[in-house]
């Protein structure tokens, strides 16, 4: 079978070439270095093996070994995916790799990536050329002092003029300068330093060429010389959320929405689900029934995306509603709804149940009837209310909300005990929180999509900073976002510290 070496670009997820998605999806193997994101080792499949032939800094590098762990299991039969960081042709020694399947007769394939040379740049505000500036660039390795002093003409590299990218290069930094300044190079030449770069715990440093040697850079960082590094086009460190780790706590199979409205918003959100959707304890019989007679009913009203998914499979037929209206508790209810080619004729103005109890019209005259599907344990205000205003209110379950198997890892709550923020986004996620985690594994900052779920929180003791004003998803990342502002952006520390 075929060795894949694949470029897995400088580190945020969404650098990842299609190609290279495609190859992880369906690899058996994965062999990466140590710089390698999680995110990435997660897009292989759970059973693929994945070997760490992680090269920590300092320690000799057996390229010798790698090699012939790669030769072995291309000759396996099995998908081999090579994960390399960046590109894997630019210092990567994806070239040795390459040489080596070719010399052993093992078919291989290269996925080019995107280079951290320019990338990690681009994140943090430097574009490698800019007409009037630079109309070259040239990336160059600091690693080795020896083969630095013999391989690499420093002061012809200054003369050529253009940005100067320099990976590797941090433990040189000193001797670099002094070399491109002995070449003629200004010393008040601009520097930027990225270190993770285009990853949310980015952390950059500006200086200039006679001071780099001075400054504190730490590995693994990109260093830029030249003019462009005065440029600052600070997109992404403008990023609201950017460095926070927030605790997303949804069902497995919902949280994706949330993590990926948070990662745009510049922040490392994990999903720690503490709740699991299951059927209704009586296996949907009774579910079934009124799906059945659903046309008997005036009205059928969904609180939320999950009953409308075990409902609404049950028709035989889409005209088994008859004239029955639809009412929504919200935009994600409508869309679950839409999915299934129905358009809510009612969604209250804001999403809770007493407001869907306000916006109700009155029963007819003969009288009417409501059908309301929903969760096992959920608050009577709206089969209360409607009752009140004079409807026959007919309530079944729908689902259950249960405890995910296994519950969160021990990883997952040593994150969580170091994350800035957690969500919750139901009284069912408050309450599974404590049960799993625990107040004491709580990070600092609660945030809540709405007041009843904020309410449980803190009628559990819990202590609610947020609480978003549109009570959706993107309610509750906006007013993270605003809490963020509020405070100044602060941004969590990188994963080292
Ligand atoms: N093949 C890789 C480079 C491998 S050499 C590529 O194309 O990007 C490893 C060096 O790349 C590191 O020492 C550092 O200088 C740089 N580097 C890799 N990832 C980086 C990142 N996310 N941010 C800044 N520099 C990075």
């Amino acid at each position: 079978m075929t060795v894949y070496l694949v470029g897995a670009g400088p580190g945020d997820p969404g650098l990842l070439t299609v190609r290279a998605a495609e190859l992880l999806a369906r690899a058996d193997v994965v062999v990466h270095d140590r710089l390698t994101s999680a995110e990435l080792l997660e897009l292989a499949p759970p059973s693929a093996e994945r070997v760490d032939v992680g090269k920590q800094p300092g320690t000799p590098v057996d390229q010798g070994g790698i090699n012939r762990l790669l030769v072995e299991a291309g000759r396996s039969g099995r998908c081999v995916v090579r994960l390399k960081g960046g590109d894997p042709f630019v210092f990567g020694r994806g070239g040795e790799e390459a040489l080596a399947l070719e010399e052993a007769g093992v078919a291989y394939e290269v996925v080019p990536g995107i280079t951290s040379a320019v990338a990690a740049p681009a994140y943090a505000g430097v574009p490698v050329t800019h007409r009037g500036l630079a109309t070259s660039f040239t990336v160059v390795t600091g690693h080795h002092r020896q083969a630095l002093d013999a391989e690499v003409d420093w002061e012809a590299l200054a003369r050529a003029g253009g940005t100067i990218v320099v990976l590797m290069g941090v433990a040189h930094r000193g001797h670099i300068a002094t070399r491109l300044m002995a070449g003629g190079r200004d010393p008040g030449t601009p520097v930027l330093a990225v270190r993770w770069g285009t990853r949310p715990f980015q952390e950059v440093v500006r200086t200039t060429l006679g001071q780099l040697g001075q400054v504190e850079v730490k590995p693994p960082a990109t260093m830029v010389i030249g003019a462009v590094s005065a440029l600052d086009l600070g997109w992404y460190s403008r990023r609201p959320l950017l460095g926070w780790r927030v605790v997303v706590t949804r069902a497995p199979g919902q949280a994706a929405a949330l993590v990926a409205r948070l990662a745009e918003a510049g922040a490392v959100a994990r999903s720690i689900p503490v709740i699991s959707i299951e059927g209704p304890a009586d296996g949907g019989v009774a579910l079934a029934r009124e799906a059945g007679r659903a046309r008997e009913y005036h009205w059928v009203v969904f609180t939320s995306a999950n009953a409308v998914r075990r409902f609404l499979p049950l028709l035989r037929d889409a005209r088994d509603l008859g004239a029955a209206k639809v009412a929504a508790i919200g935009p994600a209810t409508a869309k679950a709804l839409e999915e299934h080619r129905i358009v809510a004729d009612l969604v209250p103005g804001t999403y809770v149940a007493e407001d869907l109890v306000a916006s109700f019209p009155p029963p007819p005259q003969a009288g009417g009837r409501v059908l309301l599907p929903r969760a096992a344990v959920a608050r009577d205000v709206l089969p209360e209310g409607l009752r009140s205003a004079g409807w026959e209110v007919v309530v079944v379950e729908a689902y259950r909300t249960g405890r995910p198997q296994p519950g969160p890892s021990a990883d997952d709550l040593a994150w969580a005990r170091q994350a800035d923020a957690i969500t919750f986004t139901a009284p069912s996620t408050v309450n599974g929180w404590l049960e799993v985690a625990g107040r004491e594994a709580t990070p600092p900052l609660v945030a809540c999509i709405g007041p009843v779920t904020a309410a449980e929180a803190a009628s559990r003791g819990l202590h609610v900073d947020v609480v978003a004003g549109s009570h959706t998803i993107t309610g509750l990342v906006a007013a993270l976002e605003a809490e963020a502002a509020r405070r100044g952006g602060r941004r969590g520390p990188s994963p080292d510290r």
